[in-house]
């Protein structure tokens, strides 16, 4: 058995990406925010334990975490590996996540910050019928006229403008880069060009993790 991990900042297409591998090979995805749901409806023991930290707005501690993902390479589904997705975080997450599962690939889809803020800083929507559009990649066939419903009263959202992309990429890189490093040490950190053609990431994707 060996498991995956996937990187990507937001707005680099990861979401879509991570379907593929999973259909290609067959290994589930574990997000820890999903798994800690799932313990916590299900009632098992560190399911309660995580929800008295999250019921009390702490933290879960990666000791929790880390004991929710050994009992989740043990299911059958698992048997072949998992794909991380959102999870290590940290350094320290990541030699506690070496001891209790291989991991034989890291990938990295890469997308310039000035490439994601212009996907993500262009779209706008319709306020009538929510169509949805975007400044560079597919604007409105007449400036300010919806093409759906002929309305005229689009909207940005406040979150999409410029400087809060960029910091939330800021702190995705700071957050990433130990961990980058700490991989490619090891040997197993593949950095995918993730500002192409989708089906031309998928590719670049699966010949790394032959
Ligand atoms: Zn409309």
């Amino acid at each position: 058995m060996s498991s995956i991990v996937l990187f990507g900042p937001p707005g680099a297409g990861k979401g879509t990406q991570a379907q593929r591998i999973m259909d290609s090979t067959g290994l589930p995805q574990v997000s820890t925010g999903d798994m800690l749901r799932a313990a916590v409806a299900a009632g098992t023991p560190t399911g309660m334990e995580a929800k008295n930290y999250m019921e009390s707005g702490q933290l879960v501690p990666d000791e929790v975490i880390i004991n929710l993902i050994r009992d989740r390479v043990q299911d059958t589904d698992a048997s072949n590996g998992v794909m991380f997705d959102g999870f290590p975080r940290t350094v320290a997450q990541a030699e506690a996540l070496a001891e209790i599962t291989e991991v034989s690939h890291v990938i990295a889809i890469e997308v310039p910050d000035g490439r994601i803020v212009e996907r993500i800083c262009g779209r706008y929507t319709c306020g009538d019928c929510s169509a949805v559009f975007h400044d560079t990649f597919n604007p409105s066939n007449v400036e300010g006229v919806c093409d759906s419903c002929g309305g005229n009263d689009f909207k940005r959202r406040a979150d999409d403008n410029a400087n809060t992309v960029l910091s939330r990429l800021s702190a995705y890189h700071e957050q990433t880069s130990p961990l980058a490093e700490w991989y490619d040490q090891r040997g197993i950190f593949f950095r995918i060009d993730g500002d192409r053609a989708i089906d031309e990431i998928t590719e670049d994707i699966l010949r790394a993790l032959k």
